[in-house]
């Protein structure tokens, strides 16, 4: 179970997480890309952050619609309108909700997934931040079909997320900027997997530092 002051938390903590990592995202992206991944998100999540405080007590479909509406107004670029359309449907996955059961967070995962599919056309192993979300969302849909709690889920979800974007490594890419270069893309970490580990990642971080 997660609660709405979890979700604002987790919310929060992202733009922290991503200022931190916003150098490194970048040089991941001046290497197949235009070296802007990092600085694209830190101004999304940066205005996340000031836009938090308006939905504070709102339901946690509500927040994440605003999420959506904040990165698609003001990330820009490939990752502004998939990471976008991500908490969109994940927004409606949820709708009206204030805390999340294990079932909410599957649907969310699932919808997450199916937002950036749609969206941005690309399959697993086309070297895109689906690479990281696809085996997260499943991974996390297996742990709860076996019983996980939350936690534990989450943490099954991020392995997987972690295990994903490593895997970007030795990829061609097929989708965005990095697919003009072909194959000189492998060898290189893809940013919008590196990304959405980070993202995900703190939200695992957010839950374990309240339980
Ligand atoms: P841009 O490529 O426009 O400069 P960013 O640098 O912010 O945008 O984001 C690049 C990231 O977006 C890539 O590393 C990749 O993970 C993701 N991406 C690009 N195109 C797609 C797509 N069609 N589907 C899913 N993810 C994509
Ligand atoms: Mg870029």
């Amino acid at each position: 179970m997660i609660s709405q002051a979890q979700i604002i938390q987790w919310l929060q903590s992202v733009a922290v997480v991503i200022e931190e990592n916003k150098d490194y995202l970048t040089e991941l992206d001046a290497a197949i890309g235009d070296a802007d991944h990092g600085i694209n998100l830190h101004r999304g999540f940066q205005k996340v952050f000031t836009q938090l405080v308006g939905v504070a007590d709102k339901d946690i479909g509500t927040v994440l619609k605003t999420v959506s509406m904040t990165l698609i107004s003001t990330v820009g670029g490939a990752s502004g309108p998939l990471y976008g359309t991500l908490f969109l449907r994940a927004s409606a996955a949820v709708a009206g909700k204030h805390e999340l059961t294990n079932q909410d967070l599957v649907a969310f995962f699932q919808a997450a997934v199916d937002g950036v599919v749609q969206r941005g056309k690309a399959q697993l192993g086309d070297k895109t931040m689906l690479d990281a979300l696809l085996p997260a969302s499943e991974a996390f849909k297996q742990a709860v079909a076996s019983g996980d709690g939350t936690i534990a889920g989450l943490e099954k979800a991020v392995a997987a997320a972690e295990t994903g974007k490593q895997n970007t490594i030795p990829l061609v890419a097929k989708k965005g900027r990095a697919s003009y270069l072909a194959e000189r893309s492998a060898g290189h970490l893809d940013p919008g997997a590196a990304s959405l580990y980070l993202i995900l990642n703190a939200l695992l971080v957010q839950l374990k530092s309240v339980d």
